[in-house]
């Protein structure tokens, strides 16, 4: 059984329809790669996942189980934990208070905590006192995945986490996945940078107008079949 998966999903905004019958799956340990342009629909994949949409009963199943009409807090309890596009950092809070939120979320033992964070991304020990927005781009990004990972999550949603970042510290932040990868989460992160995607994933999903257009591993999908699904066929 898959840990997560959806089934058939849609999604709407108010009469416009985002997704269109989309069917994910992620096994355990497994990280999977959303890849697409922009407005293809993979924050509203994520925001539907982690109870940002609700969604109608049987269309999201953790560990067998429906959770897609939870409210998100029930669902972020349940072990989902999200890396919000544009990383949202408690402004008034410090590096370490936005930490402590993660952990606040959902309070069980695990791998992860403030030392095995700080450890994952040394800076932000060194910083720790500063309020979060005083930090550069990257190190926020650092403090907002440190934030998702202090509630030892069972699934872990990285919406963009190289957007608007240098490629020198999009690379310093995926050298965290396998580590991350090594305390058993299993994780999905959504891309537009398809060779990161191609890089950190087991298997990738390429998104195009709301529906799941080419899926499977990385060494078998082609360059130009990627290229179709990903713009749409000339
Ligand atoms: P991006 O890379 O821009 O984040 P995306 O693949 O994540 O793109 P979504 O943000 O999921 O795409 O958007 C999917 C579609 O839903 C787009 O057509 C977008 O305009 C529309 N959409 C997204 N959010 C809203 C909203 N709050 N209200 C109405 N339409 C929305």
């Amino acid at each position: 059984m898959a840990l997560l998966e959806t089934r058939d999903l849609t999604a709407f905004y108010g009469d416009f329809q985002a997704l269109f019958g989309v069917d994910l799956t992620l096994q355990e340990g497994e990280t999977v790669a959303v890849i697409g342009a922009n407005g293809a629909g993979k924050t509203t994949l994520m925001r539907s996942v982690s109870g940002l949409i609700r969604q109608t009963p049987g269309m999201v199943r953790l560990d067998g189980r429906e959770i897609g009409a939870l409210p998100a807090d029930e669902i972020m309890a349940q072990g989902v934990a999200m890396v919000p596009e544009g990383r949202k950092l408690f402004p008034s809070l410090s590096v370490e208070e936005n930490l402590l939120m993660g952990r606040h979320r959902r309070k069980v033992n695990g791998p992860w905590s403030l030392d095995s964070v700080y450890r994952l991304f040394p800076i932000l020990k060194e910083r720790r006192n500063q309020p979060g927005t005083a930090l550069s781009g990257g190190q926020q990004q650092m403090v907002s995945i440190g934030r998702a990972l202090m509630s030892n999550p069972r699934v872990l949603l990285c919406d963009e986490i190289s957007l608007g970042l240098a490629p020198v510290v999009i690379r310093d932040i995926y050298a965290a996945f396998p580590r991350i990868r090594e305390t058993g989460a299993s994780v999905i992160v959504v891309e537009q940078d398809i060779g990161q995607a191609m890089k950190v994933a087991d298997r990738v999903y390429c998104m195009m107008e709301g529906r799941v257009t080419l899926s499977g591993r990385p060494d078998e999908l082609s360059r130009e079949a990627i290229h179709d699904a990903y713009f749409g066929a000339a």
